[in-house]
């Protein structure tokens, strides 16, 4: 069972990180087989190149799997009653995204990315999947959350960003809006904060500073004010023995 690349063989030095097509290679019952991943996906609804090692095995290679096993010949496209709908919505567009992107690449934050898809589709779902290769719709997405935080606005639109630079990798917009005179993402105000302590946070730091004066752990022996003390008598020219004897300090740290 694998999902493999067939161009290490002819001595392509950049597998797997090249532009050749992935392969599922899955022998059972004695029998071996294989197709271009593509070839698969395609006959099967996909609307876009298999684009990673993760979608293939992930997305296709189980299905590839279940028609072997339930003695189909995945070389021949099932037949299908119905042709796939060319993608019309943001809504199918941002679905498709989670399916192919989201759910099967290996990510970190999958849970925030949900959340965000969820509020993006509450705002443009209903838009032609075309409206996002202008700034319009966008700035009206802008707009309505200017009563945000801005680095919550800006999360959403970089999420936006990404889905249209990765529709675009798969041919499915021509244009994203996301360019330097179109929509940009404030990135700079983010961090433009004022804020004043209160007083509660006041007297915490002033506590903080407070216990930066007392020895770090119980068990430590010095304090700051052991530390002066030490120096005031060592500048005043006290011998380092006189000194471990006075503070009981073991005389190996002297030396
Ligand atoms: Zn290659």
């Amino acid at each position: 069972m694998a999902v493999r690349k067939r161009c290490r063989s002819s001595g392509c030095k950049a597998s797997p990180r090249c532009a050749h097509p992935w392969w599922l290679d899955v022998r059972y019952k004695g029998v071996r087989h294989r197709m271009r991943a593509d070839d698969f996906a395609f006959a099967r609804g996909a609307t876009a190149p298999v684009a990673s090692k993760e979608e293939a095995a992930k997305v296709w290679e189980p299905k590839f799997i279940a028609e072997i096993v339930s003695g189909k010949d995945p070389r021949l496209a099932p037949e299908r009653k119905e042709v796939p709908k060319p993608l019309t919505t943001v809504a199918q567009l941002l679905k498709l995204y989670r399916t192919r992107y989201v759910d099967v690449e290996p990510l970190k934050s999958r849970a925030g990315m949900v959340s965000q898809l969820n509020v993006l589709n509450a705002h443009l779902g209903n838009l032609p999947a075309t409206a996002l290769e202008r700034p319009d719709a966008i700035e009206d997405f802008k707009a309505r959350y200017a009563n945000r935080a801005i680095a919550t606005t800006n999360r959403y639109l970089a999420r936006l960003r990404h889905v249209c630079n990765w529709a675009i990798g798969r041919d499915l917009l021509s244009r994203t809006a996301f360019h330097p005179r179109g929509i940009r993402i404030p990135a700079k105000s983010e961090h433009r904060r004022e804020r004043r302590v209160c007083e509660a946070e006041e007297q915490r730091l002033l506590d903080a500073c407070t216990l930066l004066n007392e020895p770090a752990r119980p068990t430590a022996k010095l304090s700051w004010d052991d530390v002066r003390e030490i120096r005031a008598r060592a500048d005043a020219g006290v011998p380092q023995n006189k000194l471990a004897v006075a503070f009981r300090i073991s005389p190996a740290v002297c030396n």
